[in-house]
């Protein structure tokens, strides 16, 4: 998907514009942190376009003066975005900050759309006249409270959208990425995979994202890591904000079949493991919980699993998602990564039989007799599958109204009894029957 960034100094209206356009997003999903997607990175849709949006006015990159978080979020957009779009404010004309972000903004090649806010009425038109000076085209006047000029300015950012495939790699290739909070040992990890000391990837002109897949074969199947130059690429002041660190994570995340959360053994399990782990699962992606830096840590025959109990008692949500303990240093059992990368993403695309799944849900009914509620109660009719990656189950119903969260889940654990579900989430829906 294209990705669009909005930059701007301050109190142009940045986040305004972002809500609008993004709209109101409500995750299907409770219990799991992370769920409501954080509030500077999203999905949108403009017409027959979709594409992410990201608010670098949300990205705040601590301790740095004013100039600098400025200065670093244009840098952030033009690292991150196909189409940048440039904020600015029409009540208060061409200020000294937005020649400041102007100036950041020609050195890149990527087109920038210059968009004037707080122009509420069209009688406030001529003033957008003044912005022709910041050296980008036509300014398109919008008003982010009023909700007016966004079709026109988004249609002029989706001109731009390059023509991309869906998917570069064709399907017998398996795309993963690895994720976790910095330091954890992401890059380590890929350079073990990839044997070399460095990961070398070629920087493509003009795009970010050609340029950070890493292509790799082992025992006969083909893999893709997604976003290794996000992990290679250190050194940017920004790179160890959180913010900053999240939306990588879940454009990585977005990309891949497989996601590997990768966890630091030497620390505790904390917040921020939580929550990114929380993005691939609500993303619906398969997941591999992948415990690095063993090496570090003091252990007998029992600690594998004290650190497996604990795990699981902090990704309650991840009961699905197989362990393993690893070290990029030593090496150790970083070889058994990619068969089960391969394990999992098979089950991720596994598509299972009707009638068998018929009878564990009949089977299911009889031995837990269906929630009721005055006097209703719930009929399951049948079930099928309707899609995979991951795989999504129908069930018809009477009353839709009569599952419970409960029955549902002890359905879900059902079918993964029959079926080897191991790594990946799965879905269902309940619907009444036509
Ligand atoms: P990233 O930010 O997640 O990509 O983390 P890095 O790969 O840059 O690793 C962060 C630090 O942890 C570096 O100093 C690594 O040398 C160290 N490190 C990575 N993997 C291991 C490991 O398995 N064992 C030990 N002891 N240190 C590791």
């Amino acid at each position: 998907k294209p990705v669009i960034a909005i930059v701007g100094r301050p109190n142009v209206g940045k986040s305004t514009i972002f809500n609008r356009i993004v709209g109101e997003r409500v995750s299907i999903v409770e219990d799991i942190p992370g769920v409501t997607r954080d509030r500077i990175y999203s999905s949108a849709e403009w017409l027959t376009h979709d594409f992410n949006i990201i608010d670098t006015g949300g990205i705040e990159i601590s301790d740095a003066p004013f100039m600098e978080q400025i200065r670093q979020q244009a840098e952030i957009a033009i690292d991150e975005a196909d189409v940048i779009i440039f904020m600015t404010n029409g009540r208060e004309g061409v200020t000294m900050a937005d020649e400041q972000v102007a100036k950041m903004l020609y050195r890149t090649k990527k087109p920038v759309v210059l968009a004037v806010n707080k122009v509420d009425n069209p009688d406030m038109r001529n003033m957008i006249y003044d912005f022709y000076a910041l050296g980008f085209g036509e300014p398109f006047p919008i008003s982010g409270s009023h909700g007016l000029g966004l079709g026109d300015l988004l249609d002029e950012c989706a001109k731009h959208f390059p023509q991309e495939d869906e998917n570069p790699y064709g399907d017998d290739v398996i795309k993963f990425s690895l994720i976790g909070r910095p330091n954890v040992g992401k890059s380590s990890l890929v350079n073990a995979f990839l044997g070399q000391e460095r990961v070398i990837v070629s920087e493509v002109a003009g795009t970010t994202r050609d340029a950070i897949d890493s292509p790799y074969e082992y025992d006969g199947q083909e893999y893709v890591i997604i976003d290794t130059a996000g992990m290679r690429k250190k050194g940017k002041v920004y790179e160890t904000t959180e913010k900053y660190s999240v939306l990588r994570a879940l454009r990585a995340i977005e990309r891949s079949d497989v996601v590997l959360v990768v966890l630091n053994a030497d620390e505790g399990i904390q917040e921020q493991d939580k929550k990114i782990a929380g993005y691939a699962h609500e993303a619906g992606k398969a997941v591999i919980i992948v415990v690095n830096k063993w090496d570090a840590v003091e252990k007998d025959e029992k600690t594998m699993n004290f650190y497996t109990e604990q795990i699981r008692e902090h990704f309650l949500f991840l009961d699905y998602a197989p362990i393993i303990f690893v070290s990029a240093k030593t090496k150790k059992r970083v070889h058994q990564i990619l068969p089960i990368i391969q394990r999992v993403s098979e089950n991720h695309a596994m598509r299972v039989q009707s009638s068998i799944l018929n009878e564990v849900i009949e089977d299911s009914v009889a031995r837990n007799p269906a929630p009721t509620d005055k006097g209703r109660r719930l009929r399951i009719y049948y079930a099928t599958q309707v899609a995979i990656q991951p795989p999504t189950f129908v069930v018809f119903v009477n009353e839709p109204e009569l599952m419970h969260f409960s029955y549902e889940r002890f359905l879900e654990n059902r079918i993964r009894e029959t079926f080897d579900f191991e790594g990946t989430p799965i879905r269902l829906i309940t619907r009444a029957r036509a």
